[in-house]
């Protein structure tokens, strides 16, 4: 049994399949034979010489669209590639090990970036990130070679890896994932987030897992527990024949809800959306009956290409999802690059620090290309559809004063072209960095509604990084810090007529809802497969009691003691997602 943290609820049942190079590669790690070698070498150069041509592609486009300085980073990618002694090491290491050229790549390049990480120069440490986007680079020209772009996954596979990047996880071929494992990451990273969407049962910071366990090998990913099983006794199998059984029962039971309304004990009905990453998100969230879409996260569609998707193709998919969910609302948020997003087309300057440095609008408002582009597209989409816009990332009012101005051009710019858009298309502002919350007053004056991300304001208030499992035993939703930000946050909106939503993955929790609704939120977004389970938990609520609980937890100490209080006050179902054989 290997343990980690569950972070996708459900238990899966199926074969392992073990991705050489994880973060990276959707290829896995082989065996081969001694007179395979030089075909090995030889799929080598041809992957280097078709990244040598995207690298040059890119490099003319970023030029064109970002300036010359961006551009030069692809010049340094070049040399780097077509390193001779790059080359020889991945031969060497293809040779001595019997490895195929996935695995050699991975081992070299580990080597290489190991190196730099610990070199005195702090130029050379800067140049880590570089390296990496090349190893990305030859091991998907490597997976095109071998018609694997698409990320095949053989059917109900659970996938292993020691990291999944969102832009990988966006291209593997989803409905045949059983489950994920992986050796990083936490509850609150992005590939969490999308396996909580997808109702993927996952378990992350599993130790070694990409040691421990081989293709083929057969697992049992336990996602509420956080344990994984290889190759388990017959026994343990029957104890999960009867989990499942279990659980399959209890999802039924909440099937009745689908469509009954968001409603306390008491009387109070709430909206109850979805947050979905792409255009087919949008048909679990009519499923499960969704109020709307209360956060449209952009970055899937930026995620899944090598170059920037033009204003046509961001409005095809957009526009596509608004008819589906027509008349409902739907909150695109501007694309939110940087921090642990980042995109191989998109360079962004080393940062020691990339939560701290250039990302969401803060980017956006660097690079009005994109931001415009996508604007047209939203606005575009806002002619016939009751489209809102949500700024990610929002630090304080100058962010926003520029927003409105780029819209007004791009407004300006449409009207001249004779397309139609709403001209009076809401503005909202991500809540999720503390001088937004502590300013929300006065930022209420520049925008129509904000939208609370615990998962970033979580992070930014205890000092604990959302991606690193070392310090995940520090982020805390609960903490009572957060808790108070989250009261001010209402006091502010109320007080200025604004309407206020909860996006962040916080509200997806059943055992969060009655402290949410005492604290006074009336608009809860969360994934899909997590609505029945909060729609079931506000049926049992009544606002009054929430009120009181609110008011008892803002005078606790710690997280801890919270979830203690929430516990004693609420029974809630802990198992609501199973795949899998039975
Ligand atoms: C958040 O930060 O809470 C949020 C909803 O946005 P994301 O998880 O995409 O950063
Ligand atoms: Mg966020």
């Amino acid at each position: 049994m290997l343990k980690g943290t569950g972070v996708s609820t459900g238990v899966a049942r199926g074969m392992a399949y073990v991705l050489a190079d994880g973060s990276r590669s959707l290829a896995p790690q082989r065996r081969v034979g001694a007179a395979d070698v030089g075909g090995e070498l030889r799929r080598f150069d041809a992957a280097v010489a078709r990244a040598d041509a995207e690298l040059l592609a890119l490099q003319h486009e970023v030029r064109e669209r970002l300036g010359p300085s961006q551009a030069d980073i692809f010049e340094a990618q070049r040399l780097a590639l077509k390193d001779s002694s790059v080359r020889e090491r991945v031969l060497r290491s293809a040779t001595e090990g019997r490895i195929n050229v996935e695995a050699a790549v991975s081992e070299v390049f580990d080597a290489y970036t190991r190196s730099l990480e610990t070199a005195p120069d702090g130029h050379l440490r800067a140049r880590v990130a570089d390296i990496e986007d090349v190893r990305t680079r030859v091991l998907s020209a490597l997976a095109e070679e071998r018609g694997l772009s698409g990320g095949r996954v053989p059917d109900r596979a659970i996938v292993v890896s020691d990291e999944l990047l969102p832009s990988v996880t966006a291209r593997l071929e989803l409905d045949n994932v059983q489950a994920f494992v992986t050796e990083r990451g936490n509850r609150f990273s992005h590939s969490s987030i999308l396996a909580r969407s997808l109702g993927t049962p996952a378990v992350a910071g599993v130790a070694s897992a990409t040691r421990m366990i081989k293709t083929g090998d057969r697992l049992i990913v336990d996602g509420v527990a956080g344990v994984v099983f290889v190759n388990p006794e017959k026994s343990i199998e029957h104890e999960y024949d009867r989990l499942v059984a279990d659980l399959r029962s209890t999802k039924e039971e909440l099937r009745h809800l689908v469509d009954l309304s968001s409603v306390t004990l008491d009387g109070t009905t709430l909206p109850l959306l979805a947050n979905v990453n792409k255009f087919s998100d949008t048909e679990a969230a009519l499923l499960y009956n969704a109020d709307g879409i209360g956060l449209y996260r952009t970055e899937f569609t930026f995620s899944i290409r090598n170059t920037f998707p033009t204003e046509d193709e961001q409005y095809e998919f957009l526009e596509r999802a608004a008819e589906r969910m027509h008349p409902r609302k739907l909150v695109f948020r501007l694309v939110d690059l940087g921090g642990d997003k980042t995109l191989t087309y998109f360079p962004l300057p080393p940062s020691r620090n990339p939560s701290l440095a250039e990302r969401g609008i803060r980017l956006l408002l660097r690079h009005l290309g994109v931001l415009k582009t996508q604007l047209r597209a939203f606005l575009r989409v806002s002619a016939r559809h009751p489209v809102s816009i949500l700024v990610p990332v929002v630090v304080g009012v100058e962010d926003l004063r520029q927003v409105r101005e780029v819209v007004r051009q791009v407004q300006d710019e449409l009207a001249a072209e004779g397309k139609p858009f709403n001209p009076a298309i809401p503005i909202g502002a991500m809540i999720e960095v503390p001088s937004a919350a502590l300013t929300a007053r006065t930022l209420a004056k520049e925008v129509d509604f904000f939208s609370l991300g615990t998962n970033d304001l979580v992070q930014y208030v205890l000092a604990a990084d959302r991606e690193d499992e070392t310090s995940a035993s520090y982020y805390q939703p609960l903490h009572p810090a957060v808790l108070r930000l989250i009261d001010s946050v209402v006091d502010a909106a109320r007080s200025a007529g604004r309407d206020l939503a909860i996006c962040g993955e916080m509200a997806g929790d059943p055992l969060h809802a009655g402290l949410l609704l005492g604290l006074g939120l009336r608009e809860f977004s969360v994934a899909p497969g997590q609505m029945l389970g909060v729609k079931d938990a506000i049926r049992r609520t009544r606002v009054g009691e929430a009120r009181e609980l609110a008011r008892i937890a803002l005078e606790l100490g710690s997280a801890a003691e919270v979830e203690a209080l929430l516990n004693a006050n609420r029974p809630v179902r802990k198992y609501d997602s199973v795949s899998g054989e039975t």
